[in-house]
C-alpha cells in the first residue's frame, strides 16, 4: 500500500505524521482499527511525500512525517490513494499534472476547507475522487507546525456525490479512521454552508474585532489594551491571527456562504447595537441569555 501526501505543511505533515506513527505502533493504535477488515492494508503503508520546496521535502522526511519526498508529482505513479493538502487554489490544478501520471484505480482526496467547487470540477476529472475535510488545525503553517494527534477525535467530513464509487468512500474513511477522527458524511453544499457558520465566518469576525482595536488613537490606551489583553482577547482574536492565504481562500471559494453569514452576522450586531443606544438591558439580558443556552447545541 502506498499513500501519497502532496502539499507538506501543517495538514499534510499532521497526516504524514499520523499515519507513520500508527504504522509503527500498530499495537499501540489497534483501536483504530476495529471498524477496518482484518487484512487492513495500512500497516505495510509506504507514505510518499511531495511538496513545492525541496527544503520541506527534506524537514518532512527527517521528522518522521513521510518515508520519501520529492518536489516531483511524477514520485507518485503507484500510490493506492493520494491527499492532496495544498492550499485550496492549487488543488485543482494539482489533480491535473496527477491525471496522466496516476493509475486509473488511484483514489484521491483532498483536504480543502471548501468542498463544493472542488467536488464539482474534480468529479468530471476522476471518478475515484472523495472530498474530504479534517475539522482541526492551529494558527501556524508549514511543516514545523505538523502535529501528532491533530485529528485525534477531531470530525473529518466526507462529500462523496452520487457518482463516487463505493470502494473509493470506503478507503477514505477508513484513512480518516486511521488518523484517529470522527468521520461525518454530508453533501458538499451543507458542508460549505455549516462551515462558513462556525469556520469561516468565525475568522472574518475575529480579523475584523482586531482591526477594530488598531482604530484606537490614544498610544497610553492601545499600550494599555495590549498589556491587558487576556484569556478573552485570546479566543476571540485567534482564528482572525491565523494563516491569512487561508482565510483568503475561504471567503474566495466558499464566497456565497461567507456573505449569507457575513450578513446575519452584522443583523445580530445592529440588534445589540440598538440595545445598547436604547439602553433596552432586559432585551440584551435576555439575549446572552439565549446565546448562552445556544452555544452549548455545539460539539466543543
Ligand atoms: P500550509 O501549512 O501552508 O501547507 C500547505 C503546503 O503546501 C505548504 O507547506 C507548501 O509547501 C505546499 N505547497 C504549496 N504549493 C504547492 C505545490 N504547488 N505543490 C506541492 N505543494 C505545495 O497550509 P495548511 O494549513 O496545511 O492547509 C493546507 C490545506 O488544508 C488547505 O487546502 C486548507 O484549506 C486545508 N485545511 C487547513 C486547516 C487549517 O486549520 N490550517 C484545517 C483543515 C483543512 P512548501 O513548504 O513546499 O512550499
Amino acid at each position: 500500500m502506498k499513500i501519497g501526501i502532496v502539499g507538506l505543511g501543517l495538514i499534510g505533515g499532521s497526516i504524514g505524521l499520523e499515519l507513520s506513527t500508527v504504522r509503527n505502533s500498530p499495537t499501540h493504535f489497534s483501536h483504530r482499527f476495529q471498524a477496518i477488515a482484518p487484512s487492513e492494508p495500512w500497516l505495510n503503508t509506504q507514505i510518499l511525500g511531495v511538496s513545492r520546496r525541496q527544503q520541506t521535502c527534506e524537514r518532512a522526511v527527517a521528522l518522521g512525517a513521510v518515508d520519501t519526498a520529492s518536489e516531483n508529482l511524477a514520485s507518485l505513479a503507484e500510490a493506492d490513494i493520494v491527499l492532496i493538502c495544498t492550499p485550496i487554489g492549487l488543488i485543482q490544478p494539482t489533480i491535473e499534472q496527477l491525471v496522466p501520471i496516476l493509475q486509473p484505480n488511484a483514489i484521491i482526496t483532498d483536504v480543502g476547507s471548501v468542498k463544493q467547487p472542488i467536488v464539482e470540477s474534480i468529479d468530471q476529472l476522476w471518478p475515484n475522487f472523495v472530498g474530504g475535510h479534517p475539522m482541526a488545525g492551529t494558527a501556524e503553517q508549514g511543516i514545523d507546525a505538523a502535529l501528532l494527534n491533530l485529528f485525534v477525535n477531531r470530525p473529518y467530513v466526507i462529500t462523496p456525490s452520487e457518482s463516487t464509487p463505493t470502494a473509493a468512500t470506503q478507503a477514505v474513511t477508513h484513512l480518516a479512521q486511521v488518523l484517529g477522527a470522527n468521520v461525518i458524511q454530508c453533501s458538499a453544499a451543507d458542508h460549505d454552508q455549516a462551515v462558513a457558520w462556525i469556520s469561516h465566518l468565525p475568522v472574518m469576525v475575529s480579523a475584523s474585532l482586531i482591526a477594530a482595536t488598531q482604530t484606537e488613537q490614544q498610544p497610553s490606551v492601545m499600550q494599555l489594551a495590549c498589556q491587558l489583553a487576556s484569556s478573552g482577547f485570546r479566543d476571540t482574536s485567534r482564528v482572525g491571527g491565523g494563516n491569512p492565504e487561508l482565510g483568503m481562500m475561504m471567503a474566495q471559494y466558499n464566497r456565497q456562504a461567507v456573505l449569507r453569514s457575513l450578513s446575519a452576522y452584522r443583523q445580530a450586531l445592529d440588534q445589540i447595537t440598538e440595545q445598547i443606544e436604547q439602553e433596552n438591558w432586559p432585551a440584551l439580558a435576555e439575549k446572552l441569555t439565549q446565546t448562552q443556552s445556544d452555544r452549548g447545541k455545539f460539539n466543543l
